[in-house]
This record gives C-alpha cells, structure tokens and sequence, in this order.
C-alpha cells in the first residue's frame, strides 16, 4: 500500500495589505495545498517588509525606461525616423539599452530597442520598443519577462536552422 505523504507544508503564496495577510500553502514532497491562512504578527511584518523592499526594487528596475520616456514625455509622442534618431542619441548614452534592426512593413530598416529592467543583482525583464520607420505608425513597447526571452530564443533558432537550411539563391 502507497505510504501516506507526511506533508511538509511551505508557504507558496501570499497576498494582502499592511496591516493582514494570508498564507497559502503547499507540500513540497506530494503538491498537496493546505487552506489559506491568515499570517502571523512575525509573518506579517517580514510581509511588509519584503513589500517595501519589492516596491524600492520595482522603482530601481524601471528607472531607464522611466528616465526614457519622461526625457520624450512619452515615446509615443514622436514616431519612425524622429524616434529612432532620439532612441540612438539614448543609447550612445545609456549602453545597456541595445537596438536589434528590421525592417518595416514598407521594407524601410526599422528597428526594435531593448530597454532593460535592472538593478545590480536582479533582472526583472525587458522593454521592447519596436519602431517601424517608414509605415507611419506609432512605435509599440512590449514587455518581455526573462521566461519570453528564452522562447524568443527558441523560435528564432529553428527560423535561424531553417534559413541555413534553405539559403536564398539569388542575393540582390
Ligand atoms: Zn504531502
């Protein structure tokens, strides 16, 4: 007979305000959840505090972009060639923003700029500014998590695999 799991529950969610909170559980041996739970006094105050410091945390990662787009009142207020000369001039200047290049609907070279969400020991994602040049739109941001990074990654590999696999004949 399968032997009963001796839970060893472990907080795997919180969520609430500063003054009460809950606790969800988990097994770390079987995944079984336990009911959610109110915090106690010494969990709530290591709460609060990990919530203060996510929140100075969160301020620290979005800076660049922040600093980005207060310097341009917003991104979107200038778009294709006007933009992409602004986001250069950016870049010369903060060399941890990068600048991928393609081409736009008009087949006029655009290009995407990466913005990271960063402090010294922690990556939080990336902001995407996809500036199409000729087509007349305005520039689109995304935001990527490290998790869509890595399936960008992928996708781009097999595209990468089939191009070498088939390489153009003609090169004009
Ligand atoms: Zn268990």
């Amino acid at each position: 007979m399968k032997k009963e799991c001796e839970h060893e529950f472990k907080p795997s969610a919180y969520s609430g305000s500063w003054k009460k909170g809950t606790i969800w559980e988990k097994c770390s041996k079987c995944g079984k959840e336990n009911n959610e739970r109110p915090m106690t006094k010494k969990e709530l105050k290591k709460w609060v505090k990990m919530c203060k410091e996510q929140d100075r945390k969160c301020k620290e990662w979005n800076k660049l972009w922040h600093t980005f787009s207060n310097k341009l009142s917003s991104p979107f207020k200038y778009k294709g060639y006007d933009l992409m000369e602004r986001v250069e001039r950016f870049a010369k200047k903060h060399p941890t923003v990068k600048i991928a290049h393609v081409d736009d609907s008009y087949f006029s070279s655009s290009y995407i700029a990466f913005f990271p969400h960063e402090c010294k020991d922690e990556y939080w994602g990336t902001t995407a500014l996809l500036i199409p040049q000729c087509s007349g739109e305005p520039a689109t941001a995304f935001f990527l998590y490290p998790g869509h990074v890595d399936g960008l990654i992928k996708v781009l590999q097999e595209i990468q695999k089939n191009q070498k696999a088939k390489p153009r004949k003609y090169n004009l």
